[in-house]
């Protein structure tokens, strides 16, 4: 039998075992996805202590069960309506999400068409649906169309096909062509659900995404995202039309044989997208695309920057790791993503910037020695 031992050192021999970091508060935090500062915004942490209050800890039991209360009803139609949709269904977390969502949309004789750089959780939902994968290069529009038009030739007439693409890619922080995959999609009468996990609170007017931005969000089928990033706090959703989200109420296992996330959790989640779509938003947002250009400014190998994910390659994973330590060493908390969460040998540093940054501590990393041989 494979012993623990043997895997986890032929891990450390390819640099590639992973260890849960520590997080001294002293250190300045470039890891953190909570874009806007939320986490610790009085007006969700307050939510979050009144609801806890006023609910208890937990939801008890299953959504379908005696779990659905008031606050997962109020943030599912906050969220509908900011996403322009009849109605959204919110779980645990954003895997809960993709898992629950891509295994109940989808099944044998279905074909999911996916990004090559598809964030783990979605790859994961479509394996577990027992639908056909396709992958097309990352933003291949040309790969996309070929597929599709083979795909959609192909498909029995009752069967779904569903493009999936991420709107800000978590690992590289560049945005897919949504414009164009959503009228590709429409042409060959295929769904769409965009991942706006890295948009949300980062990107549109209201600070719903890309898809808002661009004036998209009528041409995509399922809207997806996550609360536990910009959001400050934890869970899941999914906005879609009434029938779709009465479907995955049915069908989507994640959902249904899982307790209910506490209703604190909805109720902090639902302040934090007030916040995102209210005037003090737009302002975090435009305090945090300052601090992104001017990292950029001081960083030229990450321009053009299109989000807050700011990646600096490195290449060998050793190299680094080295060069996390050397940051950590210096106060700063900067993670080093290997394989297999980016292909071999496209190690990085991963730079994630808030608008709680200050322009010093910006200026303090972006001048640590470590970078003159990367940056020049
Ligand atoms: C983080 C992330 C998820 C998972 O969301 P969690 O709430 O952290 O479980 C899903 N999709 C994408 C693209 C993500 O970046």
């Amino acid at each position: 039998m494979r012993q623990p031992d043997e895997e986890l050192a032929a891990l450390e021999l390819a640099s590639l075992r992973r260890r849960l970091p520590e997080n001294a508060p002293s250190l300045v935090n470039f890891c953190s996805n909570d874009y806007l500062g939320l986490a610790k915004h009085s007006a969700v942490v307050s939510a979050y202590q009144h609801a806890v209050g006023e609910y208890g800890a937990g939801s008890t039991a299953s959504r379908l069960v005696c779990g659905s209360l008031a606050p997962h009803r109020e943030l599912e139609q906050f969220i509908a309506e900011a996403k322009g949709t009849e109605a959204a269904l919110t779980f645990s977390t954003g895997y809960a999400t993709s898992v629950g969502v891509l295994s109940a949309l989808l099944q044998k004789g279905d074909t999911v068409i996916l990004d090559k750089l598809c964030h783990a959780s979605l790859i994961d939902g479509a394996r577990l649906s027992g639908a056909k994968i396709r992958v097309f290069p990352h933003n291949h529009l040309e790969k996309l169309e070929h597929l599709l038009a083979r795909c959609s030739a192909q498909a029995q007439a009752d069967s779904r096909l569903l493009v999936v693409t991420e709107s800000i890619f978590s690992m590289d922080g560049d945005r897919a062509p949504l414009q164009e995959i959503a009228a590709l999609t429409k042409q060959y009468r295929s769904l769409l659900l965009v991942d706006e996990a890295h948009a949300l609170g980062v990107l549109g007017k209201s600070g719903m995404g890309l898809a808002e931005e661009l004036g998209l969000c009528g041409e995509i089928d399922f809207h997806m995202g996550t609360l536990g990033k910009a959001g400050g706090v934890a869970g899941g959703y999914l906005a879609a039309s009434r029938s779709w989200i009465d479907l995955l109420i049915n069908r989507s296992r994640s959902f249904i044989y899982s307790t209910a996330p506490p209703p604190a959790q909805a109720a902090a989640s639902l302040a934090a997208l007030q916040i995102i779509s209210s005037e003090e938003g737009a302002q975090l947002r435009e305090k945090l695309w300052s601090n992104i250009r001017h990292f950029e400014q001081q960083v030229p190998q990450v321009s053009p920057a299109t989000s807050s994910i700011l990646p600096l390659m490195v290449g060998e994973a050793e190299r680094a790791l080295e060069l996390s330590q050397q940051l950590r060493d210096s106060g700063f908390l900067v993670p080093a993503i290997r394989y297999p969460t980016v292909p071999r040998n496209t190690a990085r540093l991963r730079f994630t910037l808030s608008a709680a940054h200050t322009t010093q501590e910006i200026d303090s990393v972006t001048h640590h020695p470590c970078f003159t041989p990367l940056t020049g």
